[in-house]
């Protein structure tokens, strides 16, 4: 063994006391760290040197170099996008993921059998989102992955209805989709599977403030369609406004067409927890697959999240997925591998921050986090619609806030003032353009805000008007 991995070896036990210290700073700090850096690194490229320095040196390093761009994402106060952050529970499961470092794909045998532990999350996750157990579902990098797997197999489902095997035999022209606000992960999806991002039927949104589709145009272009089978991606939460499509009326629907239902429930799924919002999810669990992400408001950390996927399409998922010129893994039907049901072969044990986060929070501690991120939403969503200088661009309906200056003059100054909002470090918030409108949306997951962020997060949305309009 090399001399320095034998020196780490006997040391693991210092080495994983200074990571200690080292996460204790950090997340003791957190709520002072900055949200945003803006200084480009000066940083001389990394250097491989022949001789190594230990993990310690090297961690020392690692702090010297690079620390001062690590902001607080995790934080209370990291509104952009739509980060969660993660909580003691699931940052134990994160360790101790590495620490055991299993290769998870399958549930019997010899070897690893690390994959029970994620059909027992999965149990746990059906059983807070209060779905049936009734999907071959599976953890993966994130939302974008989740819509690959599911979409994968709609397309497999789609090939299918055409007389086609498409994992087979490649993607013919003509695969139907239709979606009115698809996330853009679904689009680029489309554009990795081969359909190709363009490819998509755009359906009308209801009229207003609604980013949900309309549930008569999308009647009529299925009628357009003349009765080909296609796939419909919808969505539990729109990222600027967080609208939910009805998913009622497109369950009546299923009666009279045939199409693939997906859903894109990233980080909506958890209006389930909520019991003021759970009826926008009503019906869903009469869709052909879902999208869950739990690096969102589960509070996990990256790359974490999971697909469900009805098992009656259990063979379209093993078509889309199977290693099939593998003969030594065995036959993917009666022999359970995660590695024929999802894009991943190799892959860590994912579920577990997950496990251990509702296990030791259990399905209050989730509802908590989900009830005071909606709270904190329509906290500044009263606060911006109260303001002289703010302009609310569509309700708070769940816990994302979407606003611009107010006046049309001042479009110009939305994104010069977001940036200098976010260069003060204390509260980051992220651009879009919704309606025609240069604006700024605010997402709240993130288990640790409180009111006293919401105050901090104000104040300096006030002072940052000052420098705006001096
Ligand atoms: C965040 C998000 C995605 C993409 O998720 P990643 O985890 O970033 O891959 C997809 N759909 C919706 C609705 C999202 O909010």
């Amino acid at each position: 063994m090399n001399e320095l991995l034998k020196q780490d070896l006997l040391n693991i036990a210092g080495i994983l006391e200074q990571v200690k210290v080292e996460g204790l700073d950090f997340l003791n700090g957190i709520n002072g760290r900055p949200t945003s850096v803006d200084t480009p690194m000066q940083a001389n490229p990394a250097l491989l040197e022949e001789r190594g320095m230990g993990t310690l040196e090297a961690l020392k390093e690692f702090k010297a170099s690079f620390d001062a761009i690590i902001v607080a994402a995790a934080g209370p106060r990291y509104w952009g996008f739509v980060t969660g952050g993660t909580t003691p529970a699931a940052i134990a499961g994160d360790w101790l993921t590495s620490v055991y470092d299993q290769n998870t794909q399958s549930i019997k045998g010899q070897g690893d059998v690390s994959a029970l532990i994620e059909l027992d999350t999965i149990q746990l996750l059906l059983q807070l989102l209060g779905l049936p157990d009734d999907y071959t579902a599976g953890f993966v990098t994130g939302a974008t992955m989740a819509n690959f797997t599911c979409l994968a197999v709609a397309r497999q489902w789609a090939g299918k209805q055409l007389g086609l095997d498409v994992a087979r035999n490649g993607v013919p022209a003509g695969i139907k989709v239709l979606s009115a606000m698809p996330h853009s992960s679904a689009v680029k999806s489309l554009a990795m599977l081969g359909i190709g991002s363009q490819n998509f039927i755009k359906l009308q949104v209801l009229p207003g403030n609604r980013e949900a589709m309309a549930i008569a145009d999308l009647e009529a272009k299925i009628q357009e369609l003349d009765g080909q089978p296609f796939i419909l991606i919808s969505s539990a939460g729109t990222v600027n406004t967080v609208d939910f499509d009805d998913f009622e009326a497109i369950f009546k629907l299923r009666d009279k067409y045939n199409f693939w239902w997906h859903i894109d429930a990233a980080f909506g799924a958890f209006a389930a927890c909520a019991p003021d919002y759970r009826h926008l999810l009503k019906d869903w669990e009469q869709a052909d697959s879902i999208t869950v992400d739990c690096h969102k408001w589960l509070n996990v950390p990256y790359e974490n999240a999971f697909f469900l996927i009805r098992k009656q399409h259990q063979h379209l998922q093993v078509e889309s997925f199977q290693n099939s010129n593998a003969p030594y893994l065995g036959d993917p039907m009666d022999n359970f591998s995660y590695l024929n049901f999802l894009p991943e072969n190799s892959r860590r044990l994912k579920a577990l921050p997950a496990w251990l986060s509702l296990k030791a929070y259990g399905r209050a501690g989730q509802q908590d986090i989900v009830i005071q991120s909606i709270a904190m939403a329509k906290a500044l969503g009263d606060f911006i619609a109260n303001s002289t200088a703010f302009e609310l661009l569509a309700p708070v309906r769940l816990n994302t806030v979407c606003f611009t200056l107010k006046g049309d003059e001042n479009q110009d100054k939305v994104f010069k003032y977001l940036h200098l909002l976010n260069e003060g470090g204390r509260v980051f918030m992220t651009p879009t353009v919704y309606q025609q409108k240069n604006a700024i949306r605010a997402a709240f997951v993130n288990w640790r805000t409180s009111q006293e962020d919401m105050d901090i997060a104000i104040a300096e949305m006030e002072n940052a008007l000052l420098s705006i309009f001096p």
